[in-house]
């Protein structure tokens, strides 16, 4: 008698189990059954007319995105960026001739990075001139100064503007007080109350987008959620690790999903969230990448770098046809023989090869978060007039800093499907851009317009 009511107890509270579960199994898939529709619809590129998802040949876009610690002298950063750069001659053989970019900090201890206020002469210089050129592109924190205050932020930002040198990202770095991000980052420089606070000041000069230390370890962002998003994780090379780090990318999804702030980045994976700081200002957060199998943290050097932009890696980006910000300190190299690790060398040059095919757009982090945004936001439409496509771009929807119309600077790469590539104009309002490139069809046997104005081209 008595086990027979233990056992019906038993029963019940099973049952009761598997409904829970059940339920919240049906809540988890439908949340991802909605994100992926969302992705579906965002790059819906099926009309007669449509808007590319990647500047055309490209099927995947990506950059190398490094924090400047560890990169202590100019001479370092010049080899560094020349390798990245140039097609030139350098210590580590012909560099790769890619556009990737790197940071700078106004503050640092010559043991930290090479610095804009260091007193090294040439540094502040060789930043500046780097930022006009585009291939400095973020702000890594103000830098490394314990007592830094917002008087710190105001002789920064005028000899930013005087010399009218702008970025417009910012990446937290490690745990100063001036980082934006809290969580993660532990900063104060978005807290009115704190001596530290200069947001109000640092988004006024021109930053748009913020880094606060969300990295993941997934690769491709804003793409649909499967299986393989966290299958991919692993790497039968490192079995009982990988599988860990599979376990806690899941784990940080499924409690975005439900609600969690702190991993909310994880819940679909999206490029860019529109955060907010805690001074009530709104900003684009961004996502890094950083898949070492060993852990983030010690995943972000030079010679590390080759396993996060493995040919794997690659291969799976285009695939999916995924952005990607990949977090690194290019100029953590002591452990390596050359300014560059050895296998990292080879795996730029990969990386080089698969920008040349056409298969990888590799940009700077500025360029890659802003086509990012100015495409998602593109007000376009387009009629037809007798054999002539007429597309018209009316203005970019920016939620955070307000709509504009764009010029062709805001448009590069911006690529439109087309019937016919030769009977297609384009026009900002009423103004024609009349220098677009025509293409030839491309992997989905389209043919396309884009805009593009690149040094010696029409
Ligand atoms: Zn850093």
């Amino acid at each position: 008698m008595k086990s027979k009511r233990f056992r019906k107890t038993l029963y019940i509270l099973l049952l009761s189990f598997a409904v829970v579960i059940l339920a919240f199994a049906s809540i988890y898939l439908i949340n991802i059954y909605n994100i992926d529709r969302s992705y579906y619809q965002a790059y819906n590129a099926e009309g007669k007319v449509a808007l590319r998802k990647f500047p055309y040949p490209y099927r995947a876009a990506m950059t190398i995105c490094s924090d400047i610690d560890g990169t202590t002298t100019k001479e370092e950063f010049l080899e560094i960026q020349k390798f990245l750069n140039t097609k030139e001659e350098t210590s580590m053989g012909e560099g790769v001739g890619l556009e990737i970019g790197n940071s700078f900090m106004m503050y640092a201890p010559p043991t930290c990075a090479f610095s804009y206020f260091s007193g090294n002469p040439g540094s502040a210089q060789i930043i500046g001139k780097f930022i006009k050129a585009g291939y400095i592109d973020f702000l890594h924190s103000y830098g490394e100064k314990d007592d830094f205050t917002r008087k710190d932020a105001i002789k920064a930002i005028e000899e930013l503007n005087n010399n009218q040198y702008k970025v417009d990202v910012w990446v937290d770095h490690a745990k100063t007080p001036d980082n934006l991000g809290d969580d993660r980052t532990f900063g104060l420089g978005d807290h009115p109350g704190s001596i530290a606070y200069h947001s109000d000041l640092t988004l006024a000069y021109g930053i748009k987008f913020v880094w606060l230390g969300r990295v993941t370890t997934v690769i491709g962002q804003s793409v649909p959620i499967t299986l393989k998003t966290f299958s991919s994780v692993y790497d039968s090379r490192h079995p009982v690790q990988s599988l860990i780090n599979m376990g806690k990318e899941f784990a940080k999804n499924v409690l975005a999903v439900f609600g969690n702030k702190k991993y909310a980045m994880h819940k679909n994976y999206d490029l860019i969230r529109i955060a907010k700081l805690d001074d009530g200002q709104k900003a684009y957060e961004f996502l890094r990448f950083d898949n070492y199998w060993k852990g983030i943290a010690t995943g972000a050097t030079s010679k590390r770098l080759a396993y996060v932009i493995s040919k794997q890696t690659l291969e799976r980006l285009k695939k999916i046809g995924g952005y990607m910000v990949v977090y690194t300190h290019l100029g953590k190299n002591s452990d390596c023989s050359q300014v560059i690790a050895k296998e990292t060398q080879i795996a730029l040059r990969d990386l080089a090869s698969e920008y040349e095919r056409g298969n990888i757009y590799v940009t700077t982090t500025s360029k890659l978060l802003n086509y990012y945004l100015n495409h998602k936001y593109l007000n376009w439409s387009y009629e037809t007039k007798g054999d002539e496509i007429i597309i018209t771009i009316s203005s970019v929807e920016d939620p955070v800093f307000g709509s504009f119309v764009p010029t062709i600077q805001h448009l590069q790469g911006i690529t439109f499907y087309v019937p016919d590539k030769d009977k297609t104009r384009i026009y900002i309002n009423n103004k024609e851009i009349t220098n677009i490139q025509r293409n030839p069809p491309d992997y989905e046997q389209r043919e396309s317009v884009t805009i593009w104005k690149r040094e010696g081209k029409a």
